[in-house]
């Protein structure tokens, strides 16, 4: 905390942009008591049968769940994924599931098209392009118009070696994170998309990470 508002930069060392913005929106209010909420019971309330729910459910780890955390991924990047693929980032197609109706018009595309996850992270123009870019340079068939195909594929490409693999295993998600990232400054700082400055920051992270 910075005074009465949240503190931006400590934010974003560790939550997705996105998350930043919710949380920002939350106002604060001086004198008024601190509290915490344990948010898997409905009341807010601690209970030892919520907690035994929540560790319950977290063993049933999917294949999903561990090709997205991996130590060299930092943890805003991985729960970034996971959010991806609960479709609970804040985008249109989120939007009108709560009935909050609007035009859709996407920022990856000549030609605006709805905006929903398979094709801001998949069959928009930007995703293609880069999708595609990475596909050819890793050997990768890949004709799916579905991120979770896409990400499938990858996941599931039998690899050479253990640098090989963890390349197969990281990529896709450094990839979503650049596309989330590009659509992100389009729409809060006008900078338009460039698959060109997508794949550079995505090879860029790999090449770090690895
Ligand atoms: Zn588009």
């Amino acid at each position: 905390m910075i005074g009465n508002t949240w503190d931006e930069n400590k934010l974003l060392r560790i939550l997705p942009m996105d998350m930043v913005k919710q949380i920002q929106n939350i106002n604060i209010y001086e004198g008024e008591d601190e509290f915490p909420i344990w948010t898997p019971d409905t009341h807010g309330f601690f209970t030892c049968k919520s907690a035994w729910k929540v560790l319950r459910e977290g063993r049933n780890t999917t294949l999903t769940a561990k090709k997205i955390w991996h130590h060299k991924i930092p943890f805003k990047i991985s729960f970034f994924m996971l959010r991806l693929l609960k479709n609970k980032l804040s985008i249109d197609q989120a939007l009108h599931r709560f009935r909050v109706a609007g035009p859709s018009r996407c920022s990856c595309c000549k030609n605006y098209a709805i905006e929903d996850t398979n094709h801001l992270f998949r069959n928009g123009e930007l995703a293609d392009e880069v999708w595609n870019y990475f596909n050819i340079h890793s050997d990768i068939f890949d004709n799916h118009n579905n991120i979770r195909s896409t990400l499938m594929n990858w996941w599931l490409s039998d690899a050479k070696n253990k640098v090989h693999s963890f390349v197969q295993q990281c990529t896709p998600t450094v990839i979503c994170w650049e596309l989330w990232k590009a659509i992100y400054s389009h729409r809060y700082e006008g900078i338009k998309c460039n698959p060109l400055r997508v794949i550079s920051q995505g090879m860029a992270y790999s090449m770090a990470a690895d």
